[in-house]
């Protein structure tokens, strides 16, 4: 079933051929990872024929995720060579299987973290699509949006709202539902919430909670963002390193959203939590998170996490960003400084999600 929905990539190295945009069946260019932690460079690729549920769309932007960059270095053991990375694609429809159903050609649609799953398994028929267990990931076993095309199933391309800033909605598709989705099933707007780690994720997620009604309180590990967080929503702001300071805290959050990927001190942030809190992992901290049994029997305390979000989860959040002006705060660079952009994030110094603007 997944083989029907995927574009696995299949490379040609013509040199003469990588500058050409789309021109017969399949064709494209796109930024290939041809092994771990390697610069990226441009290729021809073969998407393959069109799959009669998939979509095809021409990228426009592509934000970059903290994930793209785990997996061109492989943290996670899972990555597949050669890679072809982005996975918050904003773009246009230039062509439709024979089957995709409710889009256009021509219509501007988002594609993320996932691009394909079974649709009809339990998970993909209740509305859990991202929790299918064939899900298709963009950019393992599939070509993602560093590229001038990409495909997806028609379930998992995203119309856009029209009040969208196009330019910029790129990281809603990943990072945004990935905050969202949880604020959404756990929050409520007269909740005290924590967000931790003030990056891509991170910062959207202020903005989210903020625009959600809740009282935030943003973690990070650099006080250099302290004014900017609070000008993202926060209403206030601590150090995520200081455990002294967490500590004071004790008792206070009804939900903690960790965005980081490092370990913290996370008896101290548990210790935040009040009663009947949660703390939730979206960011891939490797490393285990120790949790004492009487940290959560006492209070009725909760830790969980999640993936991405479901099609409807994206739909809804897109709606909800148009109606509340979350926008994300953004560096572009043009889609050929790849490399540099990757540098840039893993340097940690992007401010605060780095959009690629395609320019094949
Ligand atoms: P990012 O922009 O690099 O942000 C990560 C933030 O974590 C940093 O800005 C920093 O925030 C904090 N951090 C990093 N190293 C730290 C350290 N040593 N100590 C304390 N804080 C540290 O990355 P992102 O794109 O937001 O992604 C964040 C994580 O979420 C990644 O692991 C990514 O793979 C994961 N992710 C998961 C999902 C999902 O479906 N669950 C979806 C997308 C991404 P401060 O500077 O504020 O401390
Ligand atoms: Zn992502």
């Amino acid at each position: 079933m997944i083989d029907q929905i995927t574009s696995k990539p299949s490379l040609s190295t013509s040199p003469s051929a990588a500058r050409a945009g789309i021109e017969s069946d399949g064709a494209c260019t796109a930024w290939v990872a041809r092994a771990m932690k390697k610069p990226m460079s441009l290729e021809r690729v073969d998407l393959g024929p069109l799959g009669t549920e998939d979509v095809e769309v021409v990228v426009e932007h592509c934000g970059l995720c903290h994930s793209d960059l785990s997996i061109l270095n492989n943290e996670w053991g899972i990555s597949q060579y050669p890679a072809i990375l982005g996975h918050e694609v904003i773009g246009r429809i230039t062509a439709l299987g024979s089957n995709a159903k409710g889009l256009k050609i021509g219509q501007r649609v988002g594609v993320g973290w996932n691009s394909g799953s079974c649709m009809h398994c339990h998970q993909c028929m209740s509305g859990s699509h991202h929790l299918c267990p064939q899900v298709q990931t963009t950019i393992v076993g599939h070509s993602g949006g560093f590229a001038s095309h990409i495909r997806a199933h028609w379930a998992w391309t995203i119309p856009l709202p029209d009040r969208l800033n196009f330019a910029e909605a790129g990281p809603l598709l990943c990072g945004g539902v990935t905050v969202f989705a949880p604020l959404a099933m756990y929050a409520r707007p007269t909740d005290r919430v924590g967000i931790i780690g003030i990056g891509g994720l991170g910062h959207m997620a202020v903005k989210f909670a903020a625009a959600y009604g809740c009282d935030v309180t943003a973690f990070t590990s650099n006080e250099s963002k302290f004014d900017e967080a609070k000008g993202f929503g926060a209403n206030h702001v601590a150090s995520s390193k200081d455990s002294d300071a967490i500590k004071k805290l004790a008792g206070s959050f009804d939900l903690l959203l960790s965005t980081v990927n490092a370990p913290l001190d996370w008896d101290a942030m548990i210790g935040t939590l009040a009663p009947n809190g949660r703390l939730h992992l979206v960011g891939a901290v490797l490393q285990p998170v120790p949790v004492s049994a009487f940290a959560l029997i006492l209070s009725q305390r909760s830790v969980s996490g999640s993936p991405s979000g479901s099609p409807v989860a994206i739909g809804t959040m897109l709606d909800f960003a148009a109606r509340h002006g979350v926008v994300p705060q953004t560096e572009h660079f043009a889609m050929s400084k790849i490399n540099e952009a990757f540098a840039r994030l893993e340097s940690g110094k992007a401010r605060y999600r780095i959009v690629l603007d395609a320019d094949f």
